[in-house]
């Protein structure tokens, strides 16, 4: 069953032609990257099919609901992880829960001990690293119940060791909840090491040039133990 499908998808701004067309979508647990050259409008179809952009025509549908232009509708995280600084890292990975109305303290505070952060669910952001904060921003997103992940770049500004630490987190944590993943980037490695499938967008006006199965493609524990036996 898809779990997104996005239906020729086109959005211009003004006489600027970003996206054209753009049709793909997303099995129930599947992790598919979506890989394009920066500026080729990745993270407009990105914000569209968050919902809160509106494409100029085209249907984005999330388990076969119409969710075009909604916001709220799937979880979002933005290129870069936008902490409230004025709250404590337990209440910014509640916020994401309260904005669906599935308020869970005990939950949160599991995933905030999963994600290595144990002892940091009073302290406020400006207090973490950046690779902890990109974290407490992916719980945010894990803790929605809509099953899938949209994350925008997410490692794109960690330096490399930070960012392998990430990408094991994020697979063992993707193979442990069973979500649906979209990953945007344009590390090319990186889509190669992480997902099941990839999407390459055409320069702009972008549209879907290629969609690429990973032939030699590792199972998910298999992913996460490479990962695991670099870092050590
Ligand atoms: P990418 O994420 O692939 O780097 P973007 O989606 O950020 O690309 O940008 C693609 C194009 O869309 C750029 O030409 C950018 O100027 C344009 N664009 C994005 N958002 C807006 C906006 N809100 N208003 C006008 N133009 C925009
Ligand atoms: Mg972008």
């Amino acid at each position: 069953m898809s779990k997104l499908e996005v239906n020729a998808v086109s959005k211009s701004f003004g006489d600027n032609e970003v996206l054209r067309d753009v049709s793909f979508s997303i099995s129930d647990g599947e992790f598919v990257s979506l890989l394009g050259p920066s500026g080729s409008g990745k993270s407009t179809l990105f914000r569209i099919i968050g919902g809160i952009a509106q494409p100029s025509s085209g249907t984005v549908k999330l388990d076969s609901k119409e969710i075009t232009g909604k916001p709220g509708s799937i979880s979002y995280t933005p290129q870069s992880p936008s902490l409230m600084p004025w709250r404590t890292i337990l209440n910014n990975v509640l916020l994401g829960q309260e904005i669906t109305g599935s308020r869970d303290e005990h939950k949160a505070l599991e995933m905030i001990e999963r994600a290595g952060l144990k002892g940091y669910e009073n302290s406020y952001p400006h207090e973490l690293s950046g690779g902890m904060k990109q974290r407490v921003s992916f719980i945010r997103s894990m803790l929605s119940p809509q099953g899938l992940i949209l994350l925008d770049e997410p490692f794109s500004a960690l330096d490399e060791f930070t960012r392998l630490d990430m990408q094991k987190w994020l697979l063992s944590i993707w193979e442990l909840y069973q979500r649906s993943i979209l990953f945007v980037t344009h590390n090319i490695e990186e889509a190669l090491f992480l997902s099941d499938r990839i999407i390459i967008l055409s320069a702009k006006p972008a549209s879907v040039k290629k969609e690429f199965i990973i032939p030699f493609k590792r199972p998910r524990d298999e992913r996460i133990l490479l990962s695991e036996e670099f870092l050590q």
